[in-house]
């Protein structure tokens, strides 16, 4: 990405092992946990101070995914997805978007057709090594560990957008 590159209008996350550690866990009676960062929950709610509709594309259903968008305010969301690159097409087609204007963060192999794609890509520190190899930036924090934070931070200083989110948030210079 360099200055020329158009802007980001449409952040699109992966869950498992991505805005979490991987880790399922069942509970007696059925119930599934997960674990969400909280930083990459308020780093999930800068993009929309910088224009960025967030979105969530995963390859499973789970009422904690869904707990989670509705918290963050994320209106797209889409479970039980085998193969997301039409799925994501979609939801740029929709929005008329180009696909660089489009990002995309996952960890495994199912994320890289819409990874290729994408005008910006992420992947966290703990992501397959052939899903790392492709990103345009790979995080240094792992997946349910601040990656979604620290990718969204690195793509938003690159678009300059940076300076606007901390006016926005009340914290600027
Ligand atoms: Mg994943």
């Amino acid at each position: 990405m360099n200055a020329q590159s158009p802007r980001i209008r449409l952040f699109v996350m992966d869950v498992d092992g991505t805005l979490t550690d991987g880790t399922i866990t069942y509970t007696a009676d059925g119930l599934e946990l997960k674990s969400f960062h909280a930083r990459d929950g308020a780093g999930i709610k800068f993009l929309p101070l910088a224009n960025i509709t967030p979105a969530i594309v995963s390859g499973r259903a789970s009422a904690a995914t869904q707990r989670r968008a509705a918290e963050l305010g994320i209106e797209t969301v889409v479970e039980g997805v085998a193969d997301k690159l039409p799925v994501v097409d979609r939801l740029r087609r929709e929005r008329n978007l180009t696909w660089e204007e489009v990002a995309f963060i996952g960890d495994d192999l199912t994320d890289i057709p819409p990874m290729r794609s994408a005008g910006f890509s992420a992947a966290p520190a703990d992501a397959a090594p052939e899903v790392r190899s492709i990103a345009t930036y790979v995080c240094s924090l792992g997946g349910g560990r601040g990656a979604v934070r620290e990718a969204i931070e690195n793509l938003l200083r690159a678009q300059g957008a940076w300076d606007q989110v901390l006016d926005g948030l009340g914290v600027g210079a």
